[in-house]
This record gives C-alpha cells, structure tokens and sequence, in this order.
C-alpha cells in the first residue's frame, strides 16, 4: 500500500466561506490531497507541517472564463475592436497552433493561475487540440471546465478555422467520452460554440441537446460587442440573447460570456432562467 502523504497546515487564519462566511484560526490537514480536517488538528506525525501562524487560508479562486489556447498572443492583438481583433489576429493565431504549442500555452496559462491561487477555471479552446489542454489539466491538477471551441458558419469564419457542424459535434462527443467526468470528476467538459456570430442554427441547437444528453456546462461568448449585436440581428432578426434562448443556451448549465449591450427584457430572460453570467471587465474597458 502507498505510503500516507499528508500536510499539516498549522495555525492559520482560515476563510471558511462558509454559510456564516466565519474567520477561525486553526489548523487545516490535507491527506493524499484530500482535506479531512480542519480546526484543532493533532497529527504530529505529518509528512510535511507549515507554521501558518502569518498566513491567511482561503479555498481556491475559480476563473469563470480562460482561454488557455491564447496564453502566449498577449500583446499582439490590444486595442482592437471584437471582430477586427478575432479576424486579423486571434483567429490566424489560433489556427497557427499545433499540438506542441498548444501544450505549451496551456501549461504556461495553468502554471499562472496555480501560482496565484486560482484552482478551478473554466476554458475556452480553439477548434483544434482540445486533448493537450485536458491532458494539462490532468498534469498539473488545476480543475478544468472546459470545451473545444465551435464554429461552422462559412460566411463569418475563415477557411483555416471553419467546420462542418457534423464533424464539429462528431469531436466534441469523442471529447466528451475521452475525458468528461475523469480524474475523479475533476476534469469536466462544456459544449462551447465560440458565439452566435460563428455558428449555425443546426449546430446550436444539437451542441445545446448534446450537453444535456451528457450532463456536460454550455459555454459561450455573448453581446460584448454592439457590432455582433447588429450582425444577429440583421441575419437572424432577433436580439442576441432572444436567439440563443431560443436554441437553448439558457439555464442553470448554461454560462454566456461578456453580456455587456442587454436590454430589458434580456437581462429578465436570464434572471428568469437562472442563467450564469461571466463578465471581464479587463477585456471591456
Ligand atoms: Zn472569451
């Protein structure tokens, strides 16, 4: 049998973020990476002990929206608008990627958020390459949410990045049988079409069904941006968030992205479906 690993962490101020949100000085033992105690803990006999007594304890920061897939194109695309800066840069990029870079902006992007506390993410990958990413994940132990991206629309996707919405679903199921639910449920995977912008009807609606046929997140981008706004409506005639309701990209399951031009009736949709928002102000201000 394997030999007991476990660490004591000894006298810290704990943030429990509990129910009463309560603040306890105490002590936290991690065996075999699992926390089995907390409060006066008495293990001498710890593998490894930590005087906490200067330290604050706190549960891991979850990061609501990464893209691991674009660690290493910081700086090369600032103070662009969405669309300009998807189509002359990220998405060239993007589709510049191969299996080697793709781990190494994935390893680079999770060794980041590790070292500043950040234990969950939930990610957003490019058309390609979604199993180095997961397999990162698996390395490194950081909790991962996450999907290859979407986009089957020919008249707004480049060549170099577009699918065919068969194959695109064909893809993310393998993904899906591949790793969802593996490393004890800790690594888990979201059905993510890039936005409405890139993606057919068809393949809303049955990334939408597939997500529920296997109790997988959805994830997608959505109204960061008044000119993607103004794209749905011309083509779909419909408000951005009207159409995504109605191919199913609301619920509890379901976290859309940016969420900065809503209207009214909009926001209403999304309180009334308990759907989760995930803002970054970083990337709209
Ligand atoms: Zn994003």
């Amino acid at each position: 049998m394997a030999a007991q690993k476990s660490t004591l962490l000894r006298n810290g101020l704990i943030v429990t973020m509990d129910n009463h949100e309560r603040l306890l000085r105490g002590d936290i033992l991690i065996e075999n990476g699992v926390l089995t105690q907390l409060g006066q803990v008495d293990k001498k006999n710890a593998t490894t002990i930590i005087d906490c007594s200067n330290l604050i304890l706190l549960p891991g920061f979850i990061q609501t929206h990464t893209h691991l897939c674009q660690t290493l194109f910081r700086g090369q695309a600032d103070d662009l608008q969405l669309l300009p800066w998807l189509q002359q840069k990220i998405w060239p990029m993007e589709a510049s990627h191969d299996a080697e870079t793709m781990r190494i902006s994935a390893r680079l992007g999770i060794a980041e958020m590790l070292k500043s506390g950040t234990t969950t993410i939930q990610d957003m990958g490019s058309t390609h390459h979604y199993d180095e990413i997961f397999e990162e994940a698996r390395q490194t132990g950081i909790r991962i949410n996450g999907g290859k991206c979407m986009m089957d629309f020919a008249e707004t996707v480049p060549d170099y990045l577009l699918e065919d919405g068969k194959s695109s679903l064909q893809e993310s199921e393998r993904l899906i049988k591949t790793w969802h639910g593996t490393e004890n449920n800790r690594l888990r995977y979201s059905m993510a079409p890039r936005f409405a912008v890139s993606c057919t009807t068809h393949l809303l609606a049955e990334s939408a069904a597939m997500a529920r046929q296997y109790g997988c997140n959805l994830h997608t981008h959505a109204s960061e941006n008044r000119d993607e706004i103004a794209l749905i409506e011309k083509r779909e005639n419909s408000r951005n968030i009207d159409f995504l309701h109605k191919y199913g990209f609301t619920g509890e399951d379901t976290t859309l992205v940016h969420c900065v031009w809503l209207n009214e009736h909009e926001k209403d949709t999304l309180h009334d479906t308990h759907t989760s928002v995930a803002h970054c102000p970083a990337s709209n201000l």
